[in-house]
């Protein structure tokens, strides 16, 4: 149940380091990969399938400063980190991917049929997170939504 999420990425590690680094010790890892992976850096006979994972890196370093270095960011993904501890440890009952869901165009949500013949719901906006734990209409089990790519 606890195993990490692909779509919720641990910007902590993208910059190898952890919520104990203090923001110069960060900005010091953030720094080391920035030149390492920089498309202006760029080796030129670096092949275009390594390039392009080079620019990904780059991006998600970026990105990882980005929040961190931003005293108001960080301060949210570190909640946000504590919440998804927090939910981890709570029982969901199945998890199922968006793909077995059913869209209903007329609510803008999708739909999944639960075993008590009531419907797990859940809107468009509520799943851009990535994932979402969805409560049944009917009964008290719950399933966690999440999309598969
Ligand atoms: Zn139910």
């Amino acid at each position: 149940m606890a195993k990490p999420e692909a779509n919720q990425i641990d910007w902590y590690s993208v910059l190898g380091g952890s919520p104990e680094d203090t923001l110069q010790e960060l900005k010091q890892k953030y720094q080391k990969l920035v030149l390492l992976y920089h498309p202006d850096k760029q080796a030129q006979d670096l092949s275009p399938g390594d390039a392009h994972q080079h620019l990904q890196k780059f991006i998600e370093v970026d990105q990882a400063w980005k929040i961190l270095s931003n005293e108001e960011t960080k301060r949210e993904y570190d909640l946000q980190l504590r919440a998804r501890e927090l939910k981890q440890s709570w029982p969901v009952d199945a998890q199922i991917s968006l793909e077995d869901m059913d869209w209903d165009s007329d609510t803008q949500s999708y739909t999944y049929g639960c075993r008590c013949g009531g419907e797990f719901i859940v809107g468009k906006e509520e799943l851009e997170e990535g994932e979402a734990i969805v409560c049944c209409d009917t009964c008290s089990l719950s399933v966690e939504i999440r999309r598969t790519t």
